[in-house]
């Protein structure tokens, strides 16, 4: 199933997640796309707040994942454009959240 543009569209926030500034006020990068994810910075010229959201798509739906962050669009974009995160690096967060005993908070 294809990922229509508009319905990406609809899933980015159209306000900022800190402050809930309008749309004028916030700044769109991509970071990363295929047909099926699409990652994109967004960042606030009101709070300088920024985000990063995650959008997949398959067969089973869409699932849209926004995370905080402190970097610029420009810094993110580095950090996009380095390592490729590859199954083994997934294997060993899996195995480090499996065996870990502790708060959420703890791991960041
Ligand atoms: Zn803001």
């Amino acid at each position: 199933m294809d990922i229509e543009r508009g319905e990406q569209n609809r899933v980015i926030p159209q306000k900022c997640p800190v402050c809930g500034a309008q749309r004028e006020h916030l700044s769109y990068m991509p970071l990363g796309y295929d047909k099926d994810r699409t990652i994109v910075h967004i960042s606030c010229t009101k709070c300088a707040g920024a985000a990063m959201i995650f959008m997949s798509q398959n067969d089973g739906g869409m699932m849209t994942v926004g995370v905080l962050t402190d970097t610029t669009p420009a810094e993110a974009q580095t950090f996009f454009q380095s390592d490729v995160v590859s199954d083994n690096d997934v294997i060993a967060v899996h195995d480090y959240l499996n065996s870990f005993d502790g708060y959420a908070s703890d791991i960041f």
